[in-house]
């Protein structure tokens, strides 16, 4: 039998979490352990071996704790998208569609050079807005969208087809 353990195994779900009816994967118990979360790491960038990356873009804010340990593993530059107003530099924005209301996320307007290739990483995949919202921002400055990596890919919600559509590599370690 085999008993090693697989990213998935460390994620545990939290009921009615941030509100009724929600069951919300919490990566946090991942993250703690440190073969969990050296092993999602290395399973994130593993596609993407042997190819050129010059930026990892971190999607706010559990993208960023590992799109950090991406771009260090990969020796490349990272980059965050963050929520509106929290960037000191000056940013471009992108508007999206939330399941009540809108969001709006940004990226400073230097942090990629057109032409350079990047890799987004953000820890879960639902309805893909927010994910869609941050290859527009990177789009935008002329980056070159290598693959967009998750933990987690919640099939149901859409967020694959989404991605995949706009003409994305999605590659996501667990369901
Ligand atoms: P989407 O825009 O694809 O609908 O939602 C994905 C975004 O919401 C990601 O940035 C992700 O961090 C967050 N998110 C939505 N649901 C969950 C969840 O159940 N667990 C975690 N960890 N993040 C979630």
């Amino acid at each position: 039998m085999n008993t090693q353990k697989t990213v998935k195994d460390y994620i545990r779900t939290i009921v009615d979490f941030p509100h009724e009816g929600i069951l919300f994967r919490d990566v946090t118990t991942l993250f703690a352990d440190p073969r969990g979360f050296r092993m999602a790491v290395d399973q994130m960038l593993h596609p993407y071996a042997g190819q050129r990356i010059d930026k990892v873009v971190g999607l706010e804010a559990r993208g960023f704790i590992l799109g950090g340990a991406v771009a260090h593993q990969l020796g490349c530059g990272f980059v965050p998208v963050r929520k509106k107003g929290k960037l000191p530099g000056a940013v471009i924005s992108e508007e999206y569609t939330l399941e009540y209301g809108e969001a709006v996320v940004e990226l400073h307007d230097d942090a990629i050079t057109a032409g350079e290739t990047v890799l987004l990483v953000d820890d879960l995949l639902a309805t893909g807005g927010t994910a869609e919202a941050g290859i527009k921002l990177i789009e935008r400055l002329g980056g070159q969208i290598i693959g967009c990596a998750f933990v987690i890919d919640l099939p149901d919600l859409g967020g694959r087809e989404r991605i995949e559509a706009l003409g994305m590599d999605v590659h996501a370690l667990c369901a």
